[in-house]
């Protein structure tokens, strides 16, 4: 089966005008802008006067072309940090997993972290054991660590009692019941151990993000040398910026090798700084969510990990007005937030949201339209509202 849409816009994330790609079963084959290709399996002729988004030809030997006209075509987006949606949570366990999944695919997100709250290494253990066959399936990308190992001085929604010290023989326990799966680790790298922390889980092939974390600027750079490549939802929930003390913040913008994560919600982060952000790292940074199970669901009390969560006006907080605990946010939203609120241009809005979180993992077969990668497609409309969603060559929305 051989379907070729085409847009007046197709972002690889690079522009392309008047595109097309060419997709057969769950793969993109060909992308190109112009006249649309002929072959073996090209297009039906005098298709180019197709209206838009409706389909023709099936037969042997043609395509089927989809036509969106002045739409905009997008790879899948790919969220690098949640814990849930459509009130479910990843700590909730497979069936949970896939209520927030497929939440979140609905708003164009194609491939997803799980990340899982601070908890005992007991509970932690038994999530992990628990998610680890959807990453095996790719319905999941990876299980991304947040905590136990953070700071009591920026614990944010995480339970204060519940945090340690990074010791080598927990990070293997909670590493062997992964059997490879588990992909992020979020650290407050000062904390006693953390160094070697960082040494450790990069030699096992994680990525190791310092975030919740009181580190000075020098503790930061130390673990950049020693290959942190991820800051955890960057000013969040972390020591803030001092003219004599630069702190974590500083470090992780000013080193290349490091990419940013960024909560555009509007609630998180004030839009400047979204924007300031995305001028200090052109192509690293990336749009993340981490959404609680409210995200694509209603106002309620709800829980994150441990702790109890009251979602009002779409803002989630501990309850008794506490800390913000996650986000509501989906990452199309975030797309738009960074175009009609931060001043970012929607190539590198997308960008933030697709190809830049593909490559902290090595993945060139996701967030991107290019021959080989999987047919992860997104339809925009000219309001950048999500009208479309294909994962593997299946149109899911
Ligand atoms: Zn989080």
């Amino acid at each position: 089966m051989t379907t070729i849409f085409r847009a007046a816009r197709v972002l690889t994330p690079e522009p392309l005008d008047d595109g097309w790609v060419r997709v057969e079963g769950e793969r993109i084959v060909e992308v190109g802008s112009g006249p649309l290709p002929s072959g073996p399996t090209g297009a039906v002729p005098g298709s180019a006067g197709v209206a838009a988004g409706s389909r023709a030809g099936s037969g042997a030997g043609t395509a089927e072309v989809v036509d969106l006209g002045d739409r905009i075509l997008v790879p899948g987006f790919v969220d690098m940090h949640a814990h849930g949606g459509g009130g479910a949570a990843y700590t909730d366990g497979a069936d949970a997993a896939r209520t927030a999944l497929a939440t979140h695919l609905a708003h164009g997100t194609t491939s997803a972290m799980a990340s899982l709250v601070t908890d005992t290494l007991e509970v932690l253990e038994r999530q992990v054991r628990a998610l680890a066959p959807l990453v095996s399936d790719r319905e999941l990308m990876g299980i991304h660590l947040e905590g136990p190992w953070l700071s009591e001085l920026h614990c944010g929604a995480h339970d204060p009692d519940l945090l340690t010290d990074p010791l080598r023989r927990d990070l293997d326990r909670l590493l062997a019941a992964g059997e490879g799966t588990i992909r992020m680790v979020t650290l407050a790298v000062e904390r006693l151990g953390g160094q070697a922390a960082v040494r450790h889980l990069v030699e096992s092939g994680v990525v190791v993000a310092p975030g919740h974390s009181h580190a000075t600027y020098a503790d930061a750079n130390l673990a950049i040398d020693a290959g942190a490549r991820v800051a955890t939802h960057l000013f969040n929930a972390e020591r803030p910026i001092h003219h004599r003390e630069p702190g974590l913040i500083v470090a992780l913008l000013e080193r290349a090798e490091v990419i940013v994560e960024v909560i555009a919600d509007g609630v998180h982060l004030h839009p400047a700084i979204v924007g300031d952000i995305a001028r200090l790292k052109p192509g690293r940074f990336v749009l993340v969510t981490d959404a609680m199970a409210a995200a694509g669901s209603d106002d309620g009390d709800y829980e994150l990990g441990p702790l109890k969560v009251e979602v009002r006006d779409s803002v989630a907080r501990l309850a008794g007005g506490g800390a913000i605990a996650g986000s509501t946010l989906t990452l199309d939203r975030a797309v738009r937030f960074c175009v009609q609120h931060a001043g970012i241009d929607l190539v590198d809005a997308v960008r933030a949201a697709t190809a830049t979180p593909a490559s902290v993992f090595g993945r060139d077969d996701i967030g991107r339209i290019a021959p080989g990668a999987y047919a992860d497609l997104v339809v925009l409309g000219p309001d950048l509202g999500v009208e479309a969603v294909h994962r593997c060559g299946q149109q899911v929305r």
